[in-house]
C-alpha cells in the first residue's frame, strides 16, 4: 500500500466539454472535499465535435486560480489529428495555459497504421506545451509502446493512468490489457506516470482509485507517481504560472 496523499487530478472536464455534467465550480468545490491541493480543468479541445470553441480557452484565465486549500490550474485536453503530432490548439492559445493534455480520439483520428499511430505519439511528445499523454492505451490504435515511454521520458512527458481505462465500462476496447502493459514498460524504463479521474461529474473529480490498486499490484515505484510529489507537480505543471 502507497502511503501517499494523492494531490493532485490534471484530467477532468465541465460542462464546457458539453458532454460532462458539472460546473468547474461543482469541480472545485468537490476537489476541495476531497482535499486535494490541485484541480486541474482540462475541457476537450475543439477538433472533438460538438464541444468547445477556441475561444473558451483563450477566456479560461478569467477563473481563478486561488480558491482557498486548492489551486486551479488551466489545461486542455487537445486532439492528436496526424502522425505528425499535430494538435488542435495552436501558439496563440497554448502559451495561455498551464498545461495540456494530448490524446487520440476516435472521433478526431482514424486508425491507420501501426506506424501511424507510433510517429503520432512520438510527434506530440516534442510539443512543449504537452505535459501529458491521456490514456495511450486505446487498442485500435496499436503502436510501440517501448519507443513511446522511452521518448516521453527523454522529453519529460507523463504517460496518463487513466481511471476509466480500468472501469468495467472502459469504452476503448483492449485498454486495461495496454494499460498494464504501459505501467510495466514505464516501471522498467523509469518513466513517470501520473494518475487522471477523466471526470465528466464532479463526483468523479480525483477518482483514482483503480488506477492506485493497478499501480500497487504491479508494484509500481511510488517516487514515479507524480500526484504523491509536491516537487514534481511543481516541475511538471507549476513552472511557468500565468497570474
Ligand atoms: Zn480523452
Ligand atoms: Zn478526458
Amino acid at each position: 500500500m502507497y502511503n501517499f496523499k494523492d494531490l493532485i487530478d490534471i484530467h477532468t472536464h465541465s460542462v464546457g466539454s458539453r458532454h460532462a455534467y458539472s460546473t468547474v465550480t461543482e469541480n472545485v468545490m468537490y476537489a476541495k472535499t476531497l482535499g486535494l491541493k490541485y484541480y486541474g480543468l482540462s475541457d476537450h479541445a475543439p477538433a472533438m465535435p460538438f464541444t468547445t470553441a477556441g475561444s473558451y480557452f483563450l477566456n479560461l484565465n478569467i477563473i481563478p486560480r486561488d480558491w482557498g486549500e486548492v489551486t486551479l490550474l488551466r489545461g486542455a485536453e487537445c486532439n492528436i489529428l496526424d502522425p505528425h503530432g499535430k494538435i488542435d490548439l495552436g501558439f496563440e492559445t497554448l502559451p495561455r495555459l498551464d498545461y495540456a493534455l494530448a490524446a487520440i480520439h476516435r472521433n478526431c483520428m482514424a486508425p491507420t497504421t501501426y506506424d501511424d499511430h507510433t510517429s503520432a505519439y512520438m510527434n506530440v511528445i516534442e510539443n512543449p506545451f504537452v505535459k501529458v499523454l491521456a490514456h495511450p492505451d486505446d487498442g485500435r490504435f496499436p503502436y510501440d509502446m517501448e519507443a513511446v515511454v522511452r521518448h516521453a521520458k527523454e522529453y519529460g512527458v507523463l504517460i496518463e493512468v487513466n481511471e476509466c481505462s480500468l472501469k468495467s465500462n472502459a469504452y476503448r476496447p483492449g485498454a486495461k490489457e495496454n494499460l498494464t502493459k504501459l505501467v510495466k514498460l514505464c516501471k522498467e524504463i523509469k518513466t513517470p506516470m501520473i494518475l487522471g479521474s477523466d471526470a465528466h461529474f464532479h463526483l468523479n473529480v480525483g477518482e483514482h482509485k483503480l488506477g492506485r490498486k493497478l499501480l500497487e499490484d504491479l508494484d509500481f515505484p511510488a517516487e514515479l507517481i507524480v500526484n504523491f510529489h509536491e516537487d514534481m507537480i511543481r516541475e511538471y505543471f507549476l513552472k511557468n504560472l500565468r497570474p
